[in-house]
């Protein structure tokens, strides 16, 4: 049986956590789509760690982890990643790494650096991990495939090529120093003695690991709203950050997918540009950010302070549709116990309407937030286990959410750790 753990919102929902926790009962933790641009911060026994590239499973030593062929694989932070968690004491991962998986090259980092650096002010606030040179290079065919590295008789022939065109953007559009074949070839065979220890044929492996009863998670990266296709485009990321997507980017039936688990922010917070309706600003969302997540709202990659806003039921309930929402996870509630009137943005207000349905970018960027009030309940609710006992505002801000966006909300998270976590 496989199940999914992907974002309602921006990213940053607090997925690292929620799949760290199902992983107790998992076998196998795939990492499906994205790259080393966001991370996942997760607070267990071994200490707090953000992970990028690593699946969120790899602190358990019953689960093998996987990098499915959907991932912008980059062979060095998966590899700087493992050294560093194994040194903090935690046994080894089993990992295996998709013969399928392309390759971050070191010039799709310098290409995302130049890009911003071209754009100026106009930018998409990319962490600048090469994973949109990267993945525009994969639909382009000119992508490197892990498999590739066993084939040298042909890589150099194909290096040239795509040094050839590269060149011609590097000293026309950028004016930047060239690509040299010889160089990407070393680096490639650097790559090569890195991972060959972990390549596998993932996609059949998953689908043996299915006949034999297993359990699997897939893992998404960023939320909905990032969605190449049904996010914010373009200031989206550059693959699917759906449930449906893991099909394709770990190679499994998608009727296999049978539980989708979306966690959903209790507010809202964002990274990068774009219209985010229910965004604060100055005093108001600097108390927000600072008692937000597990010590402040600051992205796990770029440390960039995010963007803050209440929640936000047309997005929510936008995210959760398009992710196929079986069961909500419900997180970071535990911070806004300080608030007397939790704020929530029920509708938008677009040229005079208003709607609870999510608009294209363009109508997005005229909307105005329709807030409602509810109550607070202003009191500590971490530690709190079972659903009865949360004090009834926090059970009504519960409830009201989860009719406003229509998914049913199964779990509660009220804190960082694993057990801090209510089942409904
Ligand atoms: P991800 O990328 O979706 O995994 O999310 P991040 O790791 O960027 O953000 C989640 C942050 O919130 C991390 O620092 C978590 O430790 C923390 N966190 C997760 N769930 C909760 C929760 O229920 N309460 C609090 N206070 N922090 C949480």
């Amino acid at each position: 049986m496989i199940k999914a753990v992907v974002g309602a919102n921006w990213g940053d929902e607090g997925k690292g956590k929620i799949t760290d926790m199902l992983a107790k009962e998992a076998d196998i933790i795939v990492r499906y789509q994205g790259g080393a641009n966001a991370g996942h911060t997760i607070v267990n026994d071994y200490g707090k760690f953000a992970l990028h590239t690593m699946p969120s499973g790899v602190f358990y030593d019953h689960t093998t982890s996987i990098i499915g062929n959907g991932v912008a694989l980059s062979i060095p932070t998966l590899i700087e990643e493992m050294n560093s968690i194994v040194s903090k004491g935690v046994p080894k991962p089993k990992l295996l790494v998709s013969d399928r998986a392309q390759m971050v090259m070191s010039y799709h980092i310098l290409f995302d650096q130049y890009e911003e650096e071209r754009l100026g002010k106009k930018s998409f606030g990319s962490t600048k991990s090469g994973i949109a040179p990267f993945y525009s290079d994969k639909f382009a065919k000119i992508g490197f495939q892990v498999s590739e590295l066993f084939h040298e008789d042909t890589l150099m022939d194909k290096i040239e090529r795509v040094c050839a065109t590269k060149n011609v953007l590097l000293e026309h559009l950028y004016h930047k120093p060239l690509l040299v074949p010889q160089d990407i070839y070393r680096e490639l065979m650097g790559y090569k003695e890195m991972i060959a220890p972990y390549v596998a044929d993932v996609s059949l492996y998953l689908w043996n690991a299915l006949k034999d009863g297993k359990n699997i998670l897939l893992e998404g990266q960023l939320g909905a709203l990032k969605d190449p296709d049904h996010g914010i485009y373009p200031m989206v990321t550059s693959s699917s950050t759906l449930a449906g997507y893991g099909a394709i980017g770990a190679g499994v039936p998608p009727y296999a997918i049978e539980k989708v688990v979306t966690v959903c922010k209790a507010y809202s917070s964002a990274v990068g540009a774009g219209a985010f309706v229910s965004e604060i600003f100055g005093e108001e969302a600097d108390e927000l950010r600072r008692r937000g997540g597990d010590g402040g709202e600051f992205g796990a990659t770029t440390g960039r302070p995010r963007r803050m806003g209440w929640f936000d039921v047309v997005a929510s309930k936008y995210g959760c549709r398009l992710q196929g929402t079986t069961d909500v996870a419900f997180t970071v509630l535990d911070v806004l116990g300080y608030l007397d009137e939790i704020p929530v943005c029920v509708a938008y207000e677009i040229d005079g309407e208003i709607t609870t349905e999510f608009p294209t970018t363009g109508m997005l960027e005229k909307a105005k937030p329709v807030i409602e009030k509810l109550p607070g309940w202003k009191c500590d609710i971490r530690g709190i286990r079972k659903y009865e006992e949360l004090p009834e505002a926090c059970r009504n801000y519960i409830e009201f959410i989860e009719e406003r966006i229509g998914f049913p909300i199964t779990m509660i998270s009220n804190g960082p750790g694993r057990d801090d976590i209510i089942m409904r």
